[in-house]
């Protein structure tokens, strides 16, 4: 089609990759899928392309590759594999836009790519922010590319900034919802499982991410990413509970006046609008309906308890490699924590340890920040 906008979907088998096909697949006029990209589930990706019938397909499990090549050889769909093939295949000419939706450390690579291309990016990976967030949007900025936030506090905050251009931001507030275990205290965490953090009240989303939410590093990541995307000191990022997780986020204008963003939780709403941007496709998600919701609550943030937003505050006001190191013991941290290996609470300290150890560079390169990332791996499995 004409004027319909050409994606690439990388990590397309997730929760925001499957759910990205769910808009295009509502919305065949608007969008096409140029390139799809999975890891592990090879059936579900072969299953994809013959629905969507991209260009090209990227398994970077090289072990899968010639399952996924033999099955999708009739369909007219070229194949690759590695990590290497994903920063490759998203600088095709027929690109218009890049859905970063790759989970972790991982999609930093493949992001930057498609910004040196010129790709317009809507944003998933957060990750790509918190290790990298002044390379990232200096890169972006000098090419001309922007960024469209995919993540719903962020997409809400850019929603309340439309037509805001010239009027500066006083501060923003990110909800959070809270997790599972919003309330209780360190004697109840200390003994929690994996499949209790697993259970997220309000959102279903990738196992990293829920186990984030559980123990609030989600919403540190969220702060950083904030700060990045738009250009805030960390003093004007606060974060504050709300259980039912309708209102998304809010800005506060040097007027005193607020702007919420409001609605159920769906995450395709936020996806569709980073790649429909700047139009608002109809769409029959679920209505909100006040009556279901006669009360909006919002509280604190327990910061004692759950440490991990704090140390990201600490990272974010440190500056330099800090929020890099952050995330990668974090990585291995949840790793452990899904494998049995440590205990709930023990992720923080694994965290505070890591920031202490790895040494601090203030003006990181890309290089610094692929070593510092290595190294903190290394030195938070050794701790392990
Ligand atoms: P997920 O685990 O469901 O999916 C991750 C995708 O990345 C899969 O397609 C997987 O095959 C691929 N992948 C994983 N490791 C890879 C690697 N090493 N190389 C290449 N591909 C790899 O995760 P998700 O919940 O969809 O989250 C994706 C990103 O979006 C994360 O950064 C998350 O923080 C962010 N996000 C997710 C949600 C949500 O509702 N799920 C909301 C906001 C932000
Ligand atoms: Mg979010």
């Amino acid at each position: 089609m004409e004027n319909s906008k050409k994606i690439a979907i990388l990590g397309s088998t997730g929760s925001i990759g499957t759910q990205a096909l769910d808009v295009i697949r509502a919305n065949p006029n608007s969008f096409e899928v140029e390139v799809l990209t999975g890891n592990g589930n090879a059936d579900l990706l072969i299953r994809q392309a013959i629905e969507f019938n991209p260009n090209t397909v990227v398994i970077a499990d090289q072990n899968k590759y010639h399952y996924v090549k033999d099955e999708l050889n009739k369909h007219d769909i070229k194949v690759f594999t590695g990590k290497k093939a994903i920063a490759d295949v998203v600088q095709m000419e027929n690109i218009d836009m890049v859905l970063t939706a790759i989970v972790g450390y991982a999609g930093l690579e493949s992001t930057i790519s498609a910004i040196n291309a010129g790709k317009q990016i809507a944003l998933a990976n957060k990750e790509t922010l918190v290790v990298a967030g002044d390379l990232v949007t200096s890169l972006a900025k000098e090419k001309g590319i922007n960024i469209y936030p995919v993540d719903s506090e962020h997409s809400a905050i850019f929603q309340c900034l439309a037509g805001e251009f010239h009027n500066p931001i006083e501060k923003i507030y990110l909800t959070a919802s809270g997790g599972p275990f919003r309330g209780k205290k360190k004697d109840f965490l200390s003994t929690v499982k994996k499949e209790q953090a697993l259970k997220h009240p309000n959102w279903e989303m990738g196992a990293k991410i829920t186990i984030d939410s559980a123990s609030l590093m989600n919403k540190g990541l969220e702060v950083i990413e904030a700060k990045w995307l738009f250009g805030l000191k960390p003093e004007q990022i606060d974060v504050i509970v709300h259980p039912q997780s309708i209102v998304h986020s809010l800005v506060q204008f040097t007027d005193g006046s607020m702007k919420a963003q409001m609605g159920l939780p769906d995450m395709k709403l936020p996806i569709q609008y980073a790649m429909g941007y700047p139009n608002r496709i109809k769409s029959d998600f679920p209505r909100f309906n006040f009556l279901n919701y006669p009360q909006l609550t919002f509280e604190q943030a327990d910061t004692e308890t759950f440490r991990n937003l704090a140390l990201a505050f600490e990272a974010m006001n440190k500056g330099g490699n800090a929020a890099c190191v952050l995330n990668a013991a974090n990585e291995i941290a949840v790793q452990a924590f899904l494998n049995d290996k440590i205990g709930f609470l023990q992720m923080s300290d694994l965290i505070e340890k890591c920031l202490q150890k790895i040494a601090f560079i203030s003006k990181p390169s890309y290089n610094d920040y692929v070593e510092t990332d290595t190294e903190t791996r290394r030195v938070a499995r050794e701790l392990l």
